[in-house]
């Protein structure tokens, strides 16, 4: 039997066509229907399914009686027949999930991200990190090696997807032109695939997406920075170099209305006036200073300093550190929670300043949902969600004839990392010439 890895490369695109159907039919399909499905000759059809049992990807789970003529195999995915690995790289946090065949998770774990090191000690990490998941899961899970197809690693942007390079993403100081992939690919002896982190967090969401929704939404990613993965037509929509989604510089607010200037050299663009560092520094400045500032008014406070330098000596001063960052962040939500007036400020403008760019990107895009996640997104989720899908809904410029939901990811705080991993897949499953030649490379 040819080894698990192997099943990227030789596969082709007959065998794609052929899984591809076989998994997106819930009840099996005979080798006739097959046929009839893909176009292919019986023959081939017979070829490719012999192939795909032998290999344990397929089952033959009983016959079908089709009136007088001969009963018929049904053929179902085996979940078990491969597996794949799935990253997620956040300044803050590092990802693991182990995904079946189906997509689904079978183990999980999450790691600090090394701070103030470089990326070869980040590297070190990652890789420790899958191989002790490996372990676990040829232990635990008896999921041999052999059987897991690849790592799909999710990274801020921007991306050079081609050469699998990550080039100067924000909060990840030194990672200036870093092989990713190949490092990786190279220390794990398997093939690596690196996406773009709000890409993969849409991907994702459309691997595991129902029947009943549609083909066309948008993934508002909510991490370090902000970013927007789009899904048009039921496919990512990844663009001329695999960097869509960049909309930092969205301006959602103006100077009149509290809007902080950006590095840009204008006022009030989404990714400022959402930046987690700028608020848990506000939050802290304000919290140490005056106490009672906020009052409840959006954007109460407005000019105290959105740049670097706020607060010395103030309990922000170690936010620096992405780790303390997310940690601050989700204290800054417990306080909106507990009605903290400044804290409350603050987290009613987030969601404000997010729900006037989502109207603006409904309007863009045509789509009828708008999905949330990301590391940020899950402390402020509870109080965010229906202000935010109230604002959307309310609001006069929003001109899309049908109505727009919000929600949040259905994968939960693991998206970005089941998309990574789901990437893996779909060179699998997608009969598409970019997923062969990356099988190729392989
Ligand atoms: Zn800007």
């Amino acid at each position: 039997m040819r080894r698990g890895t192997n099943l990227l490369a030789v596969g082709g695109f007959n065998q794609a066509v052929v899984l591809d159907l076989i998994r997106r039919a819930p009840d099996g399909l005979s080798r006739v229907e097959l046929a009839r499905a893909s176009g292919l000759s019986p023959q081939t059809i017979g070829n490719v399914v012999r192939r795909l049992l032998d290999d344990e990807v397929v089952l033959e789970t009983g016959k079908q009686v089709n009136g007088r003529g001969k009963p018929r195999t049904i053929l179902r995915l085996d979940p078990r027949g491969g597996y794949a690995i799935g990253v997620h790289l956040d300044p803050a946090l590092i990802s693991f999930v182990l995904t079946d065949l189906d997509g689904a998770v079978v183990a999980r774990r999450i790691h600090r991200t090394p701070v103030a090191v470089s990326p070869t000690q980040v590297l070190d990490a990652i890789e420790r990190a899958i191989e002790s998941l490996l372990a676990e899961a040829a232990e635990s899970l008896a999921v041999p090696r052999e059987r897991v197809l690849g790592v799909g690693i999710a990274a801020p942007g921007p991306i050079d997807r081609e050469r699998g390079v990550v080039d100067d993403p924000p909060l990840l100081r030194g990672w200036s032109e870093v092989p990713l992939r190949d490092d990786l690919a190279r220390r794990l002896g398997m093939p690596v695939v690196l996406e773009k982190d709000v890409t993969a967090a849409a991907a994702a969401e459309l691997w595991g997406q129902t029947g009943h929704d549609g083909d066309d939404f948008a993934f508002f990613y909510y991490g370090s920075g902000v970013g927007l993965g789009i899904v048009l037509d039921h496919a990512v929509v990844r663009g001329a170099s695999a960097n869509p989604g960049d909309i930092g510089h969205t301006i959602v607010r103006d100077s009149t209305e509290g809007g902080v200037p950006c590095e840009c050299g204008r006022t009030g663009c989404l990714g400022e006036q959402t930046s987690p560092l700028r608020l848990v520094r506000r939050a802290a400045g304000a919290g140490a200073g005056a106490g009672a500032g906020g009052g409840g008014g959006v954007g109460a406070g407005v000019g105290a300093g959105a740049g670097a330098g706020v607060g010395a000596g103030a309990p922000s001063a170690d936010v620096d550190d992405p780790r303390a960052l997310f940690d601050a962040f989700g204290a800054l939500a417990d306080r909106a929670e507990a009605g903290e007036p400044v804290a409350v400020a603050l987290i009613e403008a987030l969601g404000a300043d997010i729900a006037t760019a989502l109207v603006r990107f409904a309007d863009l895009l045509d789509v009828d949902r708008i999905v949330c996640g990301g590391p940020f997104w899950e402390p402020v989720e509870r109080l965010l969600l229906d202000r935010v899908e109230r604002a959307v809904r309310t609001s006069p410029a929003l001109v899309t004839p049908h109505p727009v939901r919000i929600v949040s990811s259905a994968a939960g705080a693991d998206v970005t990392a089941v998309g990574a991993a789901c990437q893996v897949l779909d060179a699998l499953y997608s009969p598409r010439p970019a997923n062969l030649l990356l099988a190729a490379q392989a």
